[in-house]
Parts: structure tokens; C-alpha cells; sequence
């Protein structure tokens, strides 16, 4: 599969991948956060900016699959340019 279908993959299911957003930055976009997804274990999402290789995430799938990005930081990364705006996000 191309890498652009892969990570579009991961965009779409997303939204779901994240479920309850345990901890998150104070007032910014970008910090350290803990999410828990509807299976249930907690992963550490360091967010640090919009691109690729840019974020950390500790779910299986992010040390594997080379892409620099998976479902839970898609996700983040969706919800949190509906909440500060593209712009703030991506400069
Ligand atoms: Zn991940």
C-alpha cells in the first residue's frame, strides 16, 4: 500500500482511536497527552507539531509502522485544529 493510503487510513479511523482524552497541555495545542481508546489501554501522545515524524506516540502501531504518525495522533491532530484553529496549529 502506498504511504499516502496508509496514512489516510489512520485519518479516517481515527476519531475513534482516541475515545477519552485523559490528560492534556493547559490552554495549548501542543504538549504531553494520555489518551484511552475504546480497547481500552492508555497510550502517551507527545504532540509537537502538524507534520509527520513530528509527534510520539506509544501505541503499538506508531513503533511499527514507520509512517511517523498513527490513528491516535490523526485523531489528535483533528481534534485539536477544530479547537485552535489550522492556523495556530500549522505555523
Ligand atoms: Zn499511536
Amino acid at each position: 500500500m502506498l504511504i499516502e493510503e496508509q496514512i489516510s487510513a489512520r485519518q479516517q479511523r481515527g476519531p475513534t482511536a482516541i475515545g477519552k482524552i485523559l490528560a492534556k497541555p493547559d490552554g495549548r495545542a501542543y504538549g504531553d497527552y494520555e489518551v484511552r481508546p475504546a480497547s481500552g489501554k492508555k497510550y502517551h501522545v507527545a504532540m509537537r507539531g502538524p507534520g509527520l515524524f513530528e509527534n510520539f506516540c506509544s501505541c503499538p502501531d506508531f513503533a511499527v509502522n514507520t509512517l511517523g504518525t498513527c490513528k491516535p495522533i490523526e485523531a489528535l491532530l483533528i481534534r485539536l485544529r477544530k479547537r485552535f484553529g489550522r492556523p495556530t496549529l500549522d505555523r
